[in-house]
């Protein structure tokens, strides 16, 4: 598959509180021109740095609930953005809670942003879309309002045969329209049926980005047939209980979610600190899920380590 215009890094990954090498929630994903933060934790600007983004201009910010393991770092980054002169607007989407938790830092530290911030909140469906992505939001199921992310590269539904397109007599002026799926018209009154000159197009990468949640069926008929699954397992098995009371999952639930949605890849994370050996989430969600499994840690780019 031609993943070329993605480029996905996980920042941190472990769940509640920061430490050297454990850091919170925060992934960025570039689709062809258009690059999102997916939640925001602690550190997260440190990241964006030691990653090699230092500099990179984001366009979106996703955030799936206000914990604060997820967007506590989300006011230092703007901050710091205003700070290095940034004008590009941006948009954050998330709970209905977060521009208020964004103004009233302002507030507090009378502080503002040097570029407009515009507020998307997350509901059921479609909440953006732009000529790269096309990004669907879907209730999870935790303490607090919470939303999973499905983010979907825009790519035309058809392919133009260049050499039969200008054989049968059309011009680059119509490539457009005829990816798109219309037939075109040649400049002599032609009428070329699009399928006479297009190939299906090629399959647009797809990610679903779920945490944090209780294990919840219904997110796999959302997440249907995604490239990639994101989901959180901040428990083993033998801490089901636990994972019952505090809204999270297990490693083999999340290996439900991934065999039921058929994801080409299932990535694990939001580990609690608990677990010394993160080899046993993938042991664990294998058992249920025949996938590949990737065991997430901060710099994991997994496109690169699923090859
Ligand atoms: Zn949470």
């Amino acid at each position: 598959m031609d993943f070329s215009r993605i480029d996905w890094r996980i920042l941190g990954c472990s769940a509640a509180v920061p430490a050297p090498n454990q850091y919170p929630s925060a992934q960025s994903l570039r689709v062809g021109g258009t690059l999102l933060l997916l939640d925001c934790g602690e550190g997260t600007q440190i990241r964006i740095r030691e990653v090699g983004l230092r500099g990179a201009s984001f366009d979106v910010v996703l955030i799936t609930h206000l914990h604060g393991d997820h967007v506590f770092g989300l006011p230092g980054l703007l901050s710091s953005w205003t700070l290095q002169g940034r004008v590009k607007p941006l948009v954050v989407v998330g709970p209905r809670g977060l521009p208020d938790f964004l103004h009233g830092i302002n507030a507090a530290t009378e502080g503002s942003w040097s570029y407009p911030v515009q507020f998307v909140p997350a509901e059921h469906g479609c909440v953006l879309e732009n000529d790269d992505v096309r990004i669907l939001a879907h209730p999870l199921n935790h303490r607090i309002e919470a939303w999973g992310y499905l983010v979907e590269e825009r790519v035309a539904p058809r392919s133009v045969d260049y050499e039969a397109a200008v054989a049968a007599g059309l011009e680059h002026a119509d490539f457009r329209s005829l990816q798109l799926g219309l037939d075109a018209t040649t400049r002599g009154g032609h009428r070329v049926p699009n399928a006479s000159v297009t190939v299906p197009g090629r399959h647009g990468f797809r990610m679903a980005y779920l945490t944090d949640t209780r294990y919840e069926p219904a997110l796999a008929d959302f997440a249907q047939g995604v490239d990639y699954m994101y989901h959180e397992s901040t428990f083993l098995a033998r801490h089901q209980a636990l994972a019952e009371k505090t809204g999270h999952s297990t490693a083999r639930e999340a290996g439900l979610v991934a065999a039921s949605a058929g994801a080409g890849c299932l990535v694990l994370g939001h580990f609690s600190q608990r677990y010394a050996r993160l080899a046993d989430f993938a042991a664990e969600a294998s058992a249920v899920y025949s996938g590949r499994i990737l065991v997430g840690q901060s710099g994991l780019n997994p496109l690169a380590a699923a090859e």
